[in-house]
């Protein structure tokens, strides 16, 4: 049995170089967050709750045009409302498009809870995209896990009105995308159909770059408010950003025709989103340090990981293969008992439903289902992979690891 400190002490030395990359890219995220701040004149009264219909609601206004500045777009949308990622990409979606106009997805099958909104294979699902005559099509991914430029134009010489990105690689064995690589997909697209939206699904991907998909030709970027842009503060949300186009057809659906964007009352006050925004290029910074050392650390005790700890990162995701039902199930049980939250509980395989695996999830975290706090899930199926993301501190990182590797390297 390997000396599990040694092989951490190693993990962490091997990681000092990428470690200065990931701080550098959160002092130009923070200087940017903390800008847009100040040029937007925050102060406390922007804090402060609103009530019934909410107009001259400031800081609601205020908070969204942190947001547009932050990811330099003309517009946002960013509400307590959104109950959730799929929440506001459902809702761009049906803001986006028309019955008769059609959807393309760049990089293959999307986030698994988006093929009930689209209604992929079932255009029975009641109130999806499908059932009300929104067309949808997917360009596959190559072999390698790329995406399949030339295809891409192919796919495109039929008329698109919306051309779906997802930044991160979600819970698959393929790279994230890079800025450049979404920058090729938007010029791409907008060289065939100058007309069509590129939407990027940024889930886990805001603050890991020094960048966005927004600075790179995207259209319309999508996230949850408790993942990255939340900063672990935010206690739920979601946010909607890109021309101003775009984002007034999506206001509409947001609320309803003739309303927009400019109602939305939340008595419980803003000061959680605005601290939690500044703070999060820090966390991501955290998480992908904690990241990068589990890849390290389990590359080291012999374990296939992905993204290898010295590739370049667009998300906060890793991918550990642990080769067994046992090993799999152990690493999840160690990252609950490593949790603030919760570390008594003992995560079991279930039947989660719209799933054809059993699937096993670790996640002891102060905001409910909050994945940039640290979890890990996995389907219980080969060659047994677990996804492990979030970690407020690196602190918290660095035991989980030492926590996870001791459970794994005991089964044989
Ligand atoms: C988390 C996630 C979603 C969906 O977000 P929920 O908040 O879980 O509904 C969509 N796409 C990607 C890439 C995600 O990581």
């Amino acid at each position: 049995m390997p000396d599990i400190e040694a092989l951490l002490k190693q993990a962490q030395r091997d990681c000092a170089a990428v470690f200065e990359g990931i701080e550098q890219t959160e002092r130009i995220c923070f200087e940017n967050v903390l800008g847009c701040m100040q040029a937007q004149r925050v102060s406390t009264q922007h804090f402060a709750g609103s009530t019934g219909y909410g107009y001259d609601d400031i800081g609601r206004d205020t908070l969204e045009r942190v947001y547009a500045d932050v990811f330099g777009c003309e517009r946002a949308l960013v509400r307590p409302q959104i109950v959730s990622g799929t929440h506001a990409l459902a809702i761009a979606l049906f803001g986006l498009l028309r019955p008769g106009e059609r959807l393309l997805s760049a990089v293959g099958k999307p986030y698994d809870t988006l093929e009930q909104v689209i209604g992929i294979g079932d255009e029975a699902v009641d109130g999806s995209l499908a059932s009300f005559g929104v067309g949808y099509d997917q360009v596959e991914l190559t072999e390698a896990g790329e995406v399949d430029l030339s295809a891409l134009t192919a796919a495109l010489k039929r008329e698109t009105r919306v051309v779906l990105v997802q930044r991160s690689r979600g819970y698959d064995w393929r790279p994230s995308l890079s800025l450049a690589k979404i920058g090729e997909i938007c010029a791409a697209v907008h060289a065939v159909q100058p007309k069509a939206v590129v939407l990027v699904d940024n889930c886990y991907g805001e603050f890991t770059c020094d960048k966005e998909p927004t600075a790179v030709g995207a259209d319309v970027i999508v996230g949850s408010l408790i993942k990255n842009p939340g900063g672990g503060l935010a206690l739920t949300g979601g946010y909607i950003a890109g021309r101003a186009d775009a984002i007034s057809r999506v206001e509409t659906r947001l609320t309803s025709p003739g309303i927009g964007g400019e109602v939305g009352s939340y008595a419980a006050g803003y000061q959680l989103f605005y601290q939690g925004l500044f703070i999060a290029p820090h966390t991501v910074a955290q998480a992908l340090r904690g990241a990068v050392l589990a890849a390290r650390a389990f590359e080291l005790a012999g374990f296939p990981v992905s993204p290898a700890y010295s590739a370049p990162r667009s998300d906060i995701i890793q991918a550990i293969q642990l080769g067994t039902p046992e090993k799999l199930i152990a690493f999840c049980r160690a990252v609950q008992a490593s949790s603030p939250v919760d570390s008594f509980a003992f995560p079991e395989p279930w039947d989660m439903p719209g799933y054809t695996h059993q699937v096993i999830m670790a996640a002891g975290t102060f905001v409910s289902g909050a994945s940039i706090e640290l979890s890990a899930d996995a389907p219980m199926r080969p060659p047994y992979i677990a996804y492990w993301q979030g970690g407020l501190s690196y602190a918290h990182c660095t035991l989980a690891v030492q926590n996870t590797l001791k459970a794994v390297i005991g089964i044989s």
